[in-house]
């Protein structure tokens, strides 16, 4: 059984306790992590510390090659990470390789070489230059999710040391081994001792103490709006800056006049991708009434081809839900569907693999009609392969009923109507609009939500912003 430690300080170090750790495909456990506490969390921002102003230093070309160094050794070891994300998450093998991993270089790249860029601004007048610096500002905490796992920690932890902190991050306790992977990595590159620390373990135990931590000025989250709330709640009086990239329960508006055949290939994968646990996936499908039918049978016949089963097959569309737990709960909002007056067209229930995976977790891919736009299934985030479908007949309904949610992470539009596309994006409340596609990720553009889907901006420059603090320097330079 693979034992997983904490990376602090350089070093791989062990604890006492631990946490089970799930092949979800299977339902056995097949790894431990360390449950840390308090002590560790101390440990590792006392290296970072120390490691700060060494690092902070350092040029930007010169941390950029660390980060290249980290981004090369991912690609060299594609296939292992690729395997063990799908073990650690259930997600179908070809989706770890061809996205998540190749992802997790990419970010490293990508701000190794960005931050090589970036300047700041200066304002003169004929008497004055202002000036503005950005420096690092010190050590930050960084905490992600399950269901995009060394995607979502890379994606943060890149920006964070490209920019000259040293991080203290913590991954999901669900799917912790690429983060421990990660941590061999930077070993391996010889990334200098304390400037990366990854601490496993509970939220509300390592995650909590992160939060709370008085040397931990900044965090970045990436999780659940209630989590999200508790760390506001614990950051706000201790001043500390915070981006939360939180839940979604996004809309995806399709006209009659759109690209059909596009439309429908992409709205299967918006739909059920990743089993749905993707915070981007459009899981309120509002189709104009002109094509509803011939939506509804394309879509569930399409929906049904999925293969369901061993992420390890390659031809495997649907893999295993990440915990028992978050199954329970996916599968719960079937009762609630159908109390609330819901037909389940498609799925609709718990799926049962064979051989190996008689005792994972699967949900088959469900698809519910029929149902009121302010009901529970239609307002609260359920985070799988569930979508519900409706029909409008007006563009200013449409509209009225992809903003009723608390949410605005993302919206898809499909239409070829030019204008209405333009108006359409101007006016729904979301962070992220996709026009005639979905998932297209451009990482220079700014990525997060409004409403209770988040606080703060990543991506590009808003990244390297978030992780430097702006300071004016005034110089008079005579009448
Ligand atoms: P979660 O909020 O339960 O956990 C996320 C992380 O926070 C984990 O590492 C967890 O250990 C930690 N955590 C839990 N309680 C904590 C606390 N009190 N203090 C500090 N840290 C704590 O979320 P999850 O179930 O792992 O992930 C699914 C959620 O993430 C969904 O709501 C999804 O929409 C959201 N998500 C959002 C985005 C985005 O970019 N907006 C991306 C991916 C996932």
């Amino acid at each position: 059984m693979k034992i997983l430690k904490n990376y602090i300080d350089g070093e791989l170090v062990s604890v006492d306790s631990h946490i089970d750790i799930f092949n979800p495909a299977e339902g056995t456990v097949y790894a431990k992590a360390p449950r840390s506490q308090e002590r560790e969390v101390n440990c590792a921002v006392e290296a970072a510390t120390r490691a700060f102003g060494k690092w902070s230093r350092l040029s930007a070309h010169e941390r950029g090659a660390y980060l290249l160094r980290i981004a090369q050794k991912i690609e060299k070891y594609q296939e292992d990470l690729a395997m063990a994300e799908t073990n650690d998450n259930g997600k179908p093998l070809w989706l770890s390789n061809a996205v998540d991993i190749p992802r997790a270089a990419t970010n490293f790249r990508f701000f190794a070489t960005a931050i090589q860029h970036f300047a700041s601004e200066s304002h003169s007048t004929e008497t004055v230059t202002n000036y503005t610096l950005r420096r690092p500002i010190g050590v930050v905490g960084c905490i992600s999710p399950w269901n995009l796992p060394l995607y979502l920690f890379t994606w943060k932890i890149a920006p964070a040391l490209a920019a000259g902190n040293c991080v203290i991050a913590k991954p999901s306790e669900i799917t912790p081994v690429t983060a421990y992977m990660l941590s061999e990595i930077c070993q391996e590159v010889g990334l200098p001792k304390g400037v990366l620390n990854i601490v496993h373990g509970y939220g509300n135990e390592v995650g909590a103490c992160i939060t709370a931590h008085p040397q931990i000025p900044v965090i970045s989250f990436t999780g659940g709006t209630k989590t999200g709330a508790q760390i506001a709640q614990t950051a706000a009086p201790l001043f500390k800056k915070i981006s939360l990239e939180l839940g979604g329960k996004n809309p995806n508006i399709i006209f009659g006049d759109c690209n059909f055949e596009r439309m429908i290939n992409e709205t299967v994968r918006s739909s059920f991708a990743n089993q749905g646990q993707i915070c981007l996936c459009g899981s309120r499908i509002f189709v104009e009434e002109s094509i509803y039918d011939k939506f509804l049978e394309r879509f569930i016949a399409k929906t049904k081809q999925l293969k369901i089963g061993d992420p390890l097959e390659p031809d495997t569309k649907q893999g295993a839900i990440v915990s028992r737990e978050h199954m329970q709960k996916v599968l719960s909002y079937f009762d609630i569907a159908k109390q609330e007056g819901g037909n389940i067209v498609c799925g609709g229930k718990a799926f049962r693999g064979e051989g190996r995976c008689e005792k994972g977790w699967f949900i088959e891919p469900t698809i519910i009609t029929g149902l009121d736009v302010n009901c529970r299934t239609n307002q609260q985030e359920i985070f799988g392969p569930v979508v519900t479908v409706t029909p409008f007949t007006k563009e200013k309904e449409a509209l009225e009923w992809a903003n009723c949610t608390p949410y605005g992470l993302s919206a898809t539009i499909w239409t070829e109507n030019l204008t209405r596309a333009h108006r359409f994006s101007r006016d729904l409340q979301s962070g992220i609009v996709w026009v005639n596609c979905w998932l297209v990720r451009d990482l220079r553009t700014p990525f997060g939500g409004v409403k209770q889907s988040g606080v703060g901006r990543e991506g590009g420059w808003e990244a390297l912003r978030f992780f430097t603090q702006t300071k004016n320097i005034s110089i008079y330079q005579g009448e």
